[in-house]
């Protein structure tokens, strides 16, 4: 990869000042080392929340809409870095660079998106039930925003969280994955040079600590922050959740998801079949929203299969590859690890299989864990394939009865994102009311939100909701305040006397 080799010393201001030999960061591609860093001492931590906590207390005091300007400028250096920022993001976690350009985009769109939220923090007035009392619900800044992020996302996820965190008056703070560490350096080089073109932005107001699981303990044990938003796999939320709540933190968290798709005998394929082969194989498997199950009619299983099938063999003789390269659609899994898991997955299922196709280790891809997307054939919903597997692999499940396909689509764990592919009113809606996801969408696949709603799930998702709709109420309190502008005795409430 060294024509690269300039890209993150162009993008991070203060590079060397980084190095060390904690943490050795390497490009999926070919599995080469990029750079050896340093990992954050808790000291060096404890002093970025306490610079956090300062940054807090000057920010909260800035006018929404001005905070919103910062964000508005961070949106335009992202314009500008695009390309750069972008082909980064290819180099540090494998995605396409086409995928790579969209995650700085949902960056950019989250950042006008901030901005308009940023004249809209509106609060509530209420009916009083006693005379001449006013009472209002008003939104209040939080304080330092803990934001913990998964490597397949390695900047969006940031900019979801504090684009919003940051226009709702709060300070940041960022522990990226250890896998992905480069592109939040650069994306942090970006932020302070738009900063310190700005007057009255405190210092520190966001802030990223290089590390791993330790690193982000750290901040979840932190008492001087209120709210970790935490994305990752379910595993990091069940050891984060109990402990943020032990302390009376708020926890955001976005976790694992087990998506699926069901298609029924009304589907029109021409619009399925796209949506499935981008969820199943785009981001090669490593969306939190890719598809992993399609639960489809038993009279129209062997036509999906059969046109799956001759989607992944041409997708496995010449599509996947170097993630830099334009004719690219799949590139490598983000380590051996990953690629091992996988394995471990289709050895799990191989006896129920009616089918399997795929899954080998591309061997002309040297240096990278490269795997052909695979495609299992079921005759029944499994409980080997309820834990989620983080790589392209898609299980097929036949069902006769809409009702049986909502019940094979709920046993999972996870509920993040559902999918119906039908031109039926009827399925249509007895999908949306009894998908127990957090995104169910028609005619569309799992795979690939819009930063206008409100993104996440339930179950062992971990229940958090953020970006758009009114997902930035989670950076902020509450607080309900009656004022009297009477001049007798005030009523209380109920109807209490309470006469001396
Ligand atoms: P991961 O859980 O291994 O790591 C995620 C982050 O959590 C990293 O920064 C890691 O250092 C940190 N971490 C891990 N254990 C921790 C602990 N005990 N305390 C504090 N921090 C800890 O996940 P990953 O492999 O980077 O990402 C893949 C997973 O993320 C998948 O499960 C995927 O579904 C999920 N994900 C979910 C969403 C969502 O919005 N729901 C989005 C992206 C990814």
């Amino acid at each position: 990869m060294s024509e690269y080799a300039d890209l993150p010393k162009r993008l991070i201001h203060n590079l060397d000042s980084y190095r060390g030999s904690d943490l050795e960061v390497k490009t999926p591609i070919d599995g080469s080392t990029l750079i050896t860093l340093k990992v954050e001492s808790s000291s060096e931590i404890n002093l970025k929340v306490r610079g956090a906590q300062e940054a807090f207390r000057v920010w909260r005091d800035v006018p929404a809409p001005r905070r919103g300007e910062l964000v508005r400028r961070f949106g335009d250096a992202l314009r500008a870095a695009k390309e750069d920022l972008a082909t980064l993001v290819t180099l540090e976690c494998g995605k396409i660079l086409e995928e790579g350009r969209g995650e700085v985009q949902e960056m950019i769109d989250i950042c006008d998106y901030a901005l308009g939220i940023s004249r809209q923090l509106y609060g509530l007035t209420i009916a009083s039930e006693r005379p001449q009392h006013v009472m209002q619900e008003n939104w209040l800044p939080l304080g330092p925003i803990g934001i913990i992020s998964a490597f397949n996302f390695p900047v969006a996820v940031w900019a979801w969280n504090s684009a919003l965190a940051l226009v709702c008056g709060n300070s940041c703070i960022w522990k990226p994955s250890e896998k992905t560490p480069l592109t939040a350096l650069a994306c942090q080089s970006l932020f302070e040079s738009v900063c310190s073109q700005m007057d009255g932005v405190p210092q520190g107001l966001s802030q990223v600590v290089i590390g791993t699981a330790a690193q982000g303990e750290q901040l979840v044990d932190d008492p001087r922050i209120p709210l970790i938003s935490a994305t990752g796999s379910t595993r990091m939320g069940r050891s984060i959740g109990p402990k943020i709540a032990g302390r009376f933190g708020r926890a955001l968290l976005e976790l694992g998801g087990n998506n699926a798709i069901i298609v029924t005998p009304s589907a029109d394929l021409a619009v399925a079949i796209p949506s499935i082969l981008f969820g199943s194989v785009g981001t090669a498997g490593q969306r939190c929203t890719s598809t992993r199950r399609v639960i489809v009619h038993s009279t129209l299983i062997d036509r999906v299969f059969r046109t799956l099938a001759d989607a992944y063999r041409q997708i496995g003789e010449s599509k996947i590859g170097n993630p830099m390269d334009p004719g690219t659609l799949v590139g490598p899994l983000i380590d051996e690890d990953a690629f091992a898991n996988m394995q471990g997955a289709l050895d799990r299922i191989r006896g129920e299989a009616v089918e399997l196709i795929g899954g080998e280790r591309v061997m002309s891809k040297s240096g990278g864990a490269y795997a052909k997307p695979a495609l299992v054939r079921l005759s029944r919903q499994s409980n080997a394939i309820y834990s989620e597997t983080f790589a392209p692999l898609t299980y097929l499940i036949p069902y006769e009865t809409i009702e049986e396909a909502l019940e094979i689509h709920n046993q999972v764990p996870q509920g993040l994102s559902s999918a119906i592919m039908t031109t039926d009113i009827r399925e249509a809606e007895y999908f949306k009311r009894y998908s127990d996801c957090g995104i169910a969408n028609v005619n569309i696949g799992t795979s690939g939100a819009e930063i206008g709603g409100a993104f996440g799930g339930e179950k062992e998702t971990g229940g958090g909701r953020e970006s758009g709709s009114d997902s930035w109420k989670a950076y902020m309190r509450r607080q309900t305040s009656t004022t009297y502008f009477g001049v007798e005795r005030p009523a209380l409430a109920q109807g209490i006397r309470f006469d001396l």
